[in-house]
């Protein structure tokens, strides 16, 4: 499978105006091709490449390799354009039905590379090309992905962005996928908010680091915004940064040690269905509304990638009444989970943590929906 990694550059001064320089040079030529090929309805990269190349590489002083990326940079927006008019308005009569509208790009739009004007020298520096020749530069990849991409042999296609003052690489690796295993057990994984995940085999992920985290900058931002400054509103870019990254390097954590308990076990992974469901129990709902919401879904999606990597089975159950059923006798009941954190059966007293609890309900239900675990051995 692919997987996309975002890769920051540690770029001196220098190095950083220069690639500006490049960025903003590259997103005019896309701008002037833009119209030309507005202009001329030419939207066919091999035919307007061949229209607009040399004046493209006069007046923009572009190499040869960046006008080709640039033509078709524009040809594939119009074209991703035109398919996805296509489908909101469901069936053009012909091409010249659907209704075109001159495509421009920001200043600092995203620069696309390839192997012919980016490469590395293993994961630690990349050389990028830019309107002033090539420009050596450091790269900082988090030992996850360190982990992942060692070995491997990483081509230059990728997409160079700028955010808040930063250049990033969006590069596309590779990763064989194993073939699933037949599962003896199930591990049932609850998400949420007080811990962050929580299995059936009763082991948790407290969320209290990330929470603390996320609170403190929280008050900071309430007081810098109050400011409004424009160092004030630098401060700030950074610790979102820092804080993102923060969750992020949690949720690879988690999600790896996830996965590879199910491996060990021979188990598969279950989690709650949480797709089309809009009736959510209070927690969840207010789990959506606030900024947990992202980092939800990132650890949802890092496990399941993982899991295809590893040849972890993924089931995904109904997730309705998981905190609310007994895992020992069935009561289903909202009295069950009194508070937040701590689950007790109205019926047959049966006691734990409510986190441990849904995870039960999860696996149960996984393996009440794939029959045949537990059979082989
Ligand atoms: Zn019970």
């Amino acid at each position: 499978m692919l997987i996309t990694t975002k890769i920051k550059l540690m770029l001196e001064q220098e190095h950083h105006d220069k690639l500006l320089e490049t960025m903003k040079q590259y997103n005019a030529a896309c701008n002037y091709i833009s119209g030309f090929a507005f202009e001329q309805s030419q939207y066919n990269r091999i035919k307007l490449q061949k229209l607009v190349y040399y004046d493209v590489r006069d007046k923009f002083h572009l190499s040869s390799q960046m006008t080709i990326l640039a033509v078709r940079k524009v040809a594939d927006a119009y074209i991703a354009g035109k398919a996805k008019k296509k489908k909101e308005y469901k069936k053009p009569k012909s091409k010249k039905n659907v209704e075109k509208t001159l495509i421009s790009f920001r200043e600092t739009g995203a620069m696309s590379y390839d192997a012919r004007t980016l490469s590395f020298t293993g994961l630690e520096l990349a050389s990028i090309l830019t309107l002033d020749g090539r420009i050596k530069v450091p790269m900082k990849i988090s030992p996850y992905h360190q982990g992942v991409m060692q070995g491997k042999n990483i081509r230059g296609q990728a997409d160079l962005i700028w955010h808040d003052g930063v250049f990033y690489l969006l590069l596309v690796v590779e990763l064989p996928e194993n073939e699933p295993y037949i599962p003896i057990d199930a591990l049932g994984v609850d998400l949420g908010i007080k811990n962050i995940a929580a299995d059936s085999m009763g082991e948790s992920h407290s969320g209290d680091a990330v929470n603390a985290v996320r609170h403190r900058n929280a008050k900071l931002r309430a007081k810098l915004q109050a400011k409004g400054t424009k160092s004030a509103k630098r401060l700030l870019a950074r610790r979102r940064r820092k804080e993102a990254r923060f969750s992020r390097d949690v949720n690879h954590c988690i999600s790896k040690h996830m996965v590879e308990k199910a491996k060990r076990h021979r188990s598969l992974l279950a989690l709650e269905d949480l797709t089309g469901i809009r009736e959510r129990i209070t927690v969840r709902k207010a789990q959506r509304r606030n900024q947990h919401a992202w980092a939800f879904a990132q650890l949802r999606s890092y496990i399941e990638y993982k899991a295809l990597i590893a040849g972890v089975p993924v089931v995904l159950v109904d997730p309705r009444n998981t905190s609310r059923e007994c895992p020992q006798c069935g009561h289903i009941a909202k009295e069950n989970r009194k508070t937040r954190d701590w689950f007790c059966c109205q019926a047959c007293e049966y006691a734990a943590p409510a986190d441990n609890v849904a995870a039960l309900n999860i696996r149960s239900r996984a393996l009440v929906s794939v029959p045949n675990v537990g059979v082989a051995i």
